[in-house]
């Protein structure tokens, strides 16, 4: 796939007086981040910019959503000059959202997922950057526009969560040097860590305690997935978003190299996340059954239940870790 380049990126928006910002399902501090921070800057020029998650953002991050986060599809303008996905490495990544994708006479894909095949009509893609924050915010600069306060709050919410607070192995000294740059616009990073880390609901907890439970290892303890049907949720009343953070949790035990997390987000619908701690790409691993991601943070959907997921991702981690015999 050929870039398009951030220059020919920045005067496509430019010359546009209307956009649309599409984040991918389930969205994350990186998608809604990154769409609030370009909406901004194209209001402050003047333009009509609008963003429609088609659904409601977690709480965590719902302190990023502002008027012109759209949260009905008839709130939405009949036609946009621009469409633009942001973190969205395939078009499945906002199906849900299709008719509104094609509202755009013109569309923009920017992302930083290896597995992207661009599927707009401009297209950047870089699957070394840390997080979509970290193109958008080179895209701000390549252009020359200007980054607020609140444009600078949201970038380094998509770049700290993305990252896993500044972990992964995709932080560079030039993620640090973008944050350093965000830091000094005035943004509270107080605030900001009271929001995003340390407002977590009981009922999460809860939930939690019970997910742990159905904890499996395998290939010798080197593989731990844990499973959340349905009826877990009702019964704790608690929300499926309040799973998230199951799968990291499962990657930080220390003889684990891969680890997973299945939730039944519909009736015989089952989400899997994947994390790798070394060389095991799970991005590779998920491409298998329809998903994609990255090397060491990925996904997919299986249909069916716990006992399907089992049958389809057993032998495909076996294989993984049989192949690679021993971790040089
Ligand atoms: P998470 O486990 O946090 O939901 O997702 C981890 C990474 O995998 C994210 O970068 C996300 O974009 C990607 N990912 C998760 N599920 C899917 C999927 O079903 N399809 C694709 N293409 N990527 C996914
Ligand atoms: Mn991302």
């Amino acid at each position: 796939m050929k870039n398009n380049s951030l220059c020919e990126i920045a005067k496509i928006m430019e010359r546009a007086d209307s956009l649309l910002f599409l984040t991918h399902v389930i969205i994350d501090g990186d998608a809604a981040g990154s769409a609030a921070a370009l909406c901004r800057v194209m209001e402050g020029m003047g333009k009509t910019a609008h963003v429609y998650a088609g659904e409601e953002l977690p709480n965590n991050i719902k302190f990023l959503e502002y008027e012109s986060f759209i949260n009905n599809e008839e709130d939405l303008l009949e036609e946009y000059d621009l469409t633009v996905a942001v973190d969205c490495s395939d078009t499945g990544r906002f199906e849900n959202r299709a008719a509104c994708y094609d509202k755009g006479k013109v569309s923009i894909n920017i992302d930083h997922h290896m597995t992207n095949a661009g599927y707009a009509d401009y297209n950047y893609v870089d699957g070394d950057a840390a997080a979509a924050g970290e193109i958008v915010f080179r895209l701000i600069k390549t252009a020359g526009w200007d980054i607020d306060a609140k444009t600078a709050e949201a970038l380094y919410v998509a770049i700290v969560t993305d990252t896993g607070q500044f972990q992964y192995s995709s932080t560079t000294s030039e993620t640090h040097r973008i944050a350093a740059e965000l830091i000094d616009k005035g943004i509270d990073l107080n605030t900001i860590s009271v929001n995003v880390y340390q407002s977590v609901r009981k009922l999460k907890y809860i939930l939690q305690g019970e997910i742990l439970r159905t904890v499996e290892f395998r290939e010798n303890d080197r593989f731990a997935i844990a499973f959340a049907d349905q009826d877990m949720f009702k019964r704790t009343g608690s929300e499926i978003q309040d799973s998230d953070g199951i799968v990291e949790l499962l990657r930080d035990i220390d003889t684990v190299e891969v680890s997973a997390f299945a939730k039944e987000t519909a009736p015989g619908v089952m989400k899997l996340g994947f994390r790798s701690k070394y060389d095991i790409n799970v991005g590779e691993l998920s491409a298998k059954f329809g998903g994609g991601g990255h090397a060491k943070a990925a996904g997919c959907t299986v249909n069916g239940g716990i006992e399907d997921v089992k049958k389809a991702i057993y032998p495909e981690i076996s294989k993984l870790f049989e192949n690679r015999k021993s971790r040089s």
